[in-house]
């Protein structure tokens, strides 16, 4: 393994896996440090909506791909908020839910092809 690096990532989140992937296609060398187990990277309690616009930006700026069938949920039209003191609110947003793991581990996947990625 190499001694030096160009840039040295804490946490492999989708921000983490995402500069990672960024970074390697760019050429420069990367260690992306992750405290969990490979297999449970994207792991992590989330309400699980993700927005269109946020996915198709990142695959538009660094060809990061959307969340494949296998990631992918549900899509919903709108998005239902509650709190426990009974105030709600329905908000028209068009979205879907995704396996966080299953995204995580595909967006791992993407940084392994790009063959920069250590671990
Ligand atoms: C309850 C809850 C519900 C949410 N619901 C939604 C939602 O519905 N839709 C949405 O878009 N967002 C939601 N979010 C926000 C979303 O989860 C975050 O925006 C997103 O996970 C941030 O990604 P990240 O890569 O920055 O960090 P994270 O996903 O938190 O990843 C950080 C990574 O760093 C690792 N790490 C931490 N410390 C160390 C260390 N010292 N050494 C090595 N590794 C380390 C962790 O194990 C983890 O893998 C929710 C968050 C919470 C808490």
């Amino acid at each position: 393994m190499n001694s030096s690096f160009d840039v040295i990532i804490i946490g492999a989140g989708p921000a983490g896996l995402s500069l990672a992937y960024c970074l390697g296609k760019n050429k420069l060398s990367t260690l992306l440090i992750e405290k969990k187990s490979i297999k449970l990277i994207g792991e992590k309690t989330c309400g699980d909506a993700l927005g269109f616009e946020r996915t198709e930006e990142l695959k538009t700026l660094c060809q990061i791909e959307e969340p494949n069938s296998e990631s992918v949920c549900e899509k919903l039209e709108t998005v239902h908020l509650s709190s426990a003191n009974k105030f709600e609110i329905s908000i028209a947003f068009q979205c879907r839910t995704i396996d966080r793991l299953k995204y995580g581990q595909q967006l791992l996947k993407m940084c392994k092809i790009s063959q920069q990625f250590l671990y």
